[in-house]
């Protein structure tokens, strides 16, 4: 009886939360891309970005990436999903916390925001990946408002995933969806090493 009356009870929630999920979902009919943002001190705001571009890859959508500030260690996304046909441009100059010289930072993140540009004005890009880019603003490495432009501008169809801590509030405001992501535990400060697979 009492089992009974439990399973009854279950039944009627979950009726009433699809209720509320099949309104919700009827509600939602606009169609077009989307900008992404992946932000906070946690760990997973690129593994997050690349595994939307691996699901976009699957639907035989067209995906451009930018990674503002890798370089010097061949990663593992870019092992995987170049040749799949992404196209992959890649600051050349390592993180930038290790690099000393502003001037030659600067010139290698315009190159690769030229090339970002560039995608963000084509419609065959279904996706846009800009990994890191949060630094680039926070730096003055490249010019907000032509950032914002840029993406504001592109294609209706076309999606955007902006990674990176700190991200600049009017890029915020101008995403449709933000997470942050925040550090509960992190391996690296009990000492574990960054691992091939894992880190990168
Ligand atoms: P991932 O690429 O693993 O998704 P992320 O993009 O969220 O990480 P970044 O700030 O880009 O994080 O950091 C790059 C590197 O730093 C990665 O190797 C990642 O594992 C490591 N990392 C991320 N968050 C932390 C943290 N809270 N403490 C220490 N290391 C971190
Ligand atoms: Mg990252």
């Amino acid at each position: 009886m009492e089992a009974q009356s439990n399973a009854e009870r279950h039944r009627q929630r979950q009726q009433k939360l699809k209720e509320q999920v099949d309104t919700r979902v009827a509600a939602a009919t606009e169609q077009k891309g989307i900008l992404i943002i992946f932000t906070g001190n946690g760990k997973g705001k690129s593994t997050a970005a690349f595994g939307t571009a691996t699901r976009a890859i699957g639907h035989g959508k067209t995906v451009g990436v930018a990674q503002f500030i890798k370089g010097q260690w061949d990663n593992g996304e870019y092992n995987t999903l170049h040749p799949l046909g992404v196209e992959f441009h890649i600051m050349g100059t390592g993180f930038t916390w290790e690099t000393q010289n502003r001037e030659t930072d600067i010139q290698a993140a315009t190159e690769v925001w030229q090339e970002s540009k560039r995608m963000l004005a084509d419609a065959r890009y279904d996706l846009v990946v800009l990994d890191e880019l949060t630094y680039m603003l926070a730096y003055h490495y490249l010019d907000t408002q032509e950032v914002i432009d840029a993406i504001t501008n592109r294609p209706s169809q076309q999606s955007v995933i902006v990674t990176g801590r700190g991200c600049h509030a009017r890029l915020l405001e101008l995403a449709d969806t933000v997470s942050e992501l925040r550090p509960v535990k992190h391996a690296f400060d009990s000492g574990i090493q960054a691992q091939a697979g894992i880190d990168w």
